[in-house]
């Protein structure tokens, strides 16, 4: 297994939307053992493969409260969701040390392709919603800074491109 390097806000490579995996074989299985590595090692709850640079509809996550039950979302699609929204405060490994709060829906029952390409489904509630939809974004090309005021986000860029300049001077 190894790490891999994380994409950081605004990398336009952050905005390419994902295509469908089309087959789950070796590749794609080390593709999700690397994920996971980075995704602990960073001390996520979840990631993306766009990401890390792969513009395939790979998700790894693990809202566990004990860190040790790692989920594999291949091809997700949300099948359901509830009507009714709620409010969460949200962080992302490609915008380190940023909160905000974001809207989402407070459930959603999600359809996916697991580490061995077994078709399953899944009821999400809580940080596991909110982390399945946050995601599922990244997948679209979608980071959560979007859903901020322009204000905020303009902000949030130019802080990012100043840690960046600052790291590259070191
Ligand atoms: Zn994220």
């Amino acid at each position: 297994m190894a790490q891999l390097t994380i994409l950081r806000y605004p990398d336009p490579r952050l905005h390419t939307v994902a295509r469908p995996v089309a087959v789950v074989d070796e590749r794609i299985r080390r593709l999700v053992d690397d994920m996971l590595e980075t995704m602990y090692a960073a001390d996520g709850v979840g990631l993306a493969a766009t990401q890390v640079d792969v513009h395939e509809q790979v998700i790894v996550m693990d809202t566990s409260p004990t860190h040790d039950q790692p989920r594999v979302l291949i091809n997700p699609e949300i099948v359901e969701r509830s009507d009714d929204k709620s409010f969460a405060d949200e962080g992302c490994l490609s915008v380190p040390a940023i909160y905000d709060r974001v809207e989402r829906h407070a459930r959603v029952k999600v359809r996916a392709l697991g580490r061995d390409g077994e078709p399953y489904e899944f009821e999400a509630e809580g940080l596991t919603a909110v982390c399945v939809q946050h995601e599922m974004d990244h997948l679209l090309g979608k980071v959560f800074v979007e859903y901020l005021s322009p204000f905020k986000r303009e902000r949030i860029r130019s802080k990012m491109l100043k840690k960046v300049r600052e790291e590259q001077r070191v």
